[in-house]
């Protein structure tokens, strides 16, 4: 096992930019599956999803509680996007970063696992990663639910106080911090909640300007 601290990151709006197409896409599918069979017209199965993704910050976890929805099924009908590519918007030195960062890196998505690879691979971030930790892997309890979290460190085998969460939801990093992680959180908003370590505008900002704000990052 490598020495050092555990990098988790969060994929979607944390190492690419999700809501510029691939969030929209997905949304429209999600909406037309909740159409298709909850048998609702187009407005009421959009109004659906934005309440369930409220409410417990996964649609599909709504769907599954409300309707006996069966989460492989709808996860992959709803990440249907052939040809990812065109759709990817990120930052190019991301990789360099990456590769640079002392550590075990892991992702740690909401996402099902099969999207989380082609994202990454289509990144050109296929050897970035030690692990994919993916819905699937949590049972389809998604982040923050406390359960998530501990079923990702028995996974691994780690202590949370060797992790650090780098993630766009601060709603997220919550349960992290409670557990001992570090957090970090990739967003423009100026203002940090208390449960946050250290916030940087892009994930392309980790690196030396982390080890300063965490302290070292040798194992605790
Ligand atoms: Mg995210």
């Amino acid at each position: 096992m490598k020495p050092g601290p555990v990098w988790l990151f969060d994929l979607d709006n944390t190492l690419h930019n999700a809501s510029h197409a691939i969030f929209p896409s997905i949304n429209r599918q999600m909406s037309a599956y909740i159409q298709r069979h909850l048998a609702l017209d187009e407005a009421e199965a959009q109004a659906l999803r934005e309440h369930y993704w409220h409410r417990y910050g996964a649609t599909m976890t709504g769907l599954v509680l409300h309707h006996g929805t069966d989460p492989a099924h709808f996860l992959h009908e709803t990440h249907q996007l052939g040809d990812i590519g065109p759709l990817l918007k990120f930052e190019r030195p991301i990789r360099r970063m990456l590769r640079r960062l002392p550590g075990r890196k892991v992702i740690f998505s909401n996402g099902p696992r099969d999207y989380a690879l082609r994202v990454v691979a289509a990144m050109g971030l296929a050897d970035a990663f030690d692990d994919v930790f993916a819905i699937e892997d949590m049972r389809y309890h998604p982040k923050p639910s406390m359960a998530a979290f501990r079923r990702l460190l028995a996974v691994l085998g780690v202590r949370p106080e060797r992790c650090i969460l780098v993630e766009d939801s601060a709603a997220n990093l919550l349960p992290a911090k409670r557990l001992g992680m570090r957090t970090i959180w990739i967003s423009r908003q100026v203002r940090r909640p208390p449960h946050v370590d250290l916030r940087l505008g892009s994930a392309t900002g980790l690196g030396k300007a982390t080890a300063r704000a965490l302290g070292p990052l040798a194992p605790r």
